[in-house]
């Protein structure tokens, strides 16, 4: 090990690389890690921390809007997305400072710099023309929005990345895309006073959720004035002598608008990062190919977070981060958990959810108990917002554990955090009932919904 320059070289400063140098440093390792763009990475410069103030400022006009039944007056509002996008600048600085020291703090080397892997222990840094040598290498690089090539006029078109730094905010925008990105950027809009269009090739927004969350979000989307367009695809933007751009849709229809956002996935940072030459073995999405501890093929090598396409979200980066460190430097070989992630979708309402869906859980179990109630939430009550709150338990009937939890409504996010501690210890449908209820809230519909509202046996309702 002394032979080489570091114990550990980690490329990309982003959740899960920052994570595993600073670890890493604090055990007194000799560590280095080289960040091309902005430590903090997709979640903290252009990702989940912007993306959430943006979803703050878009909630603003429904709050005041809520107020009157209240009996406030609130004079009318104006918005400055100038001013938005210089406070977000600020806080993400602030954060990317923080990372960077974190990893400096604990004794760790940072770079400013692309890296490019020469061979198994080597890493040129491109910024610094120098290689340097490390026995344990981690690729942790992450993402970038999926490019569309196809799609005659997709040089108009922006990506997450560019929405949150637009110079102006657009009259009207049409998002293509199905996903929790497309869908948190349509609410964000619209809320911001855009008129929005999201275009989807699918069936129902958000693949993988619920049927019911998706079916309830949908239409509470379109009542606050969102256009939502499934089953269809844009064919081409074509730039009007106005310097619109006018979007055409598959099914006939026209669109026009100031920006076109492509929201159509996400696809891992492996190009030209000399990891062919090493010989790394890439999945068919491009994705470096891991095995149950985050190692590659080479056996010095490993990879964690969005770069493996596993799941992609913050805090399953940092917990690969963390069991990489168990397994290279601790002796204590460790997979990470990848069962029961609890997640958020920041739409307007939130979802929150955790575990199996109903369509997944009759896939898997012959007996299921279906927990259902659909209400009105007290705050909605006084401001009149006709908007209706959706809380959902799929319980296993043999076993009567909680399997799945899926929540619509205002701080479901937060709820589906602290339900993913009782689904992930298996509690029970009766642990919930026996569990106190909080009143008044709109989580005590949570332990007491006593009866099913329906059973699933073998694929059937009854
Ligand atoms: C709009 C948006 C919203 C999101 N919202 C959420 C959310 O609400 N909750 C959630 O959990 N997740 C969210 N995510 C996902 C989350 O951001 C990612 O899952 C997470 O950042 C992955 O961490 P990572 O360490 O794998 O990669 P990243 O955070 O992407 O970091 C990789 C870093 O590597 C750098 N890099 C790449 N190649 C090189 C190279 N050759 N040399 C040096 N540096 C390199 C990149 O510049 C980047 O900084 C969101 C993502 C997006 C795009």
């Amino acid at each position: 090990m002394a032979g080489y320059d570091y114990d550990l070289f980690v490329i990309g400063g982003g959740s899960g690389g920052v994570r595993a140098a600073r670890v890493a440093a604090a055990l007194g390792k000799r560590v280095a890690i080289a960040e091309e763009y902005r430590f903090g990475g997709t979640c903290v410069i252009r990702g989940c921390v912007p993306k959430k103030l943006y979803v703050y400022a878009s909630q603003f006009p429904e709050h005041f809007a809520d107020a009157a039944g209240y009996g406030w007056t609130v004079p009318e509002a104006s918005f400055d997305w100038q001013t938005l996008v210089a406070n977000k600048d600020k806080e993400i600085a602030r954060l990317e400072a923080i990372y960077k020291r974190n990893v400096e703090g604990s004794g760790g080397e940072t770079f400013h710099s692309r890296a490019v892997l020469v061979d198994r222990h080597s890493i040129y840094l491109v910024a610094e023309d120098r290689t340097v040598s490390a026995d344990q290498i981690l690729i942790a690089t992450g993402g970038r929005p999926a490019p569309h090539p196809a799609l005659s006029g997709h040089e108009y078109c922006i990506f997450s990345n560019e929405a949150f730094d637009l110079k102006e905010l657009p009259k009207a925008i049409v998002i293509e895309g199905g996903g929790y990105i497309a869908v948190e950027f349509a609410n964000i809009f619209h809320g911001l006073g855009v008129d929005t269009t999201l275009v989807y090739r699918g069936q129902e927004i958000l693949s993988r959720f619920d049927i019911d969350l998706r079916r309830s979000l949908h239409e509470t989307m379109e009542k606050k004035g969102i256009r939502i367009l499934c089953h269809a695809v844009s064919e081409s933007v074509r730039k009007t002598a106005e310097g619109r751009l006018d979007v055409q849709l598959n099914t006939g229809q026209t669109l026009t608008a100031d920006q076109v956002m492509l929201a159509i996935g996400r696809i891992p940072n492996t190009e030209n990062m000399g990891l062919e030459g090493v010989g790394i073995e890439l999945g068919k999405t491009g994705a470096i190919v891991v095995d149950q501890y985050s190692r590659t093929n080479i056996d010095n090598i490993w990879a964690i977070g969005d770069v493996t396409h596993r799941v992609q979200l913050t805090p399953v980066a940092i917990h690969e981060a963390i069991c990489f460190i168990e397994t290279a430097f601790k002796d204590n070989p460790t997979a990470p958990d990848h069962d029961t992630i609890p997640t958020a979708v920041f739409s307007q309402p939130e979802i929150g959810t955790v575990g199996l869906s109903e369509d997944d859980a009759i896939k898997r179990y012959p007996d299921v108990e279906i927990y259902r109630a659909s209400f009105r939430p007290m705050r909605h009550t006084l401001s009149g917002r006709d908007e209706k709150m959706l809380i959902k338990l799929v319980v296993d009937g043999a076993s009567r554990k909680v399997i799945g939890a899926h929540i619509l409504g205002p701080d479901a996010g937060e709820m589906a955090q602290l339900l993913g501690i009782p689904l992930k210890a298996g509690l029970t449908k009766d642990d919930f009932d026996r569990t106190m209820a909080v009143h008044p809230t709109a989580a005590e519909e949570l332990v007491t919904m006593y009866k099913p509202t329906y059973r699933v046996k073998n694929g059937e309702r009854v």
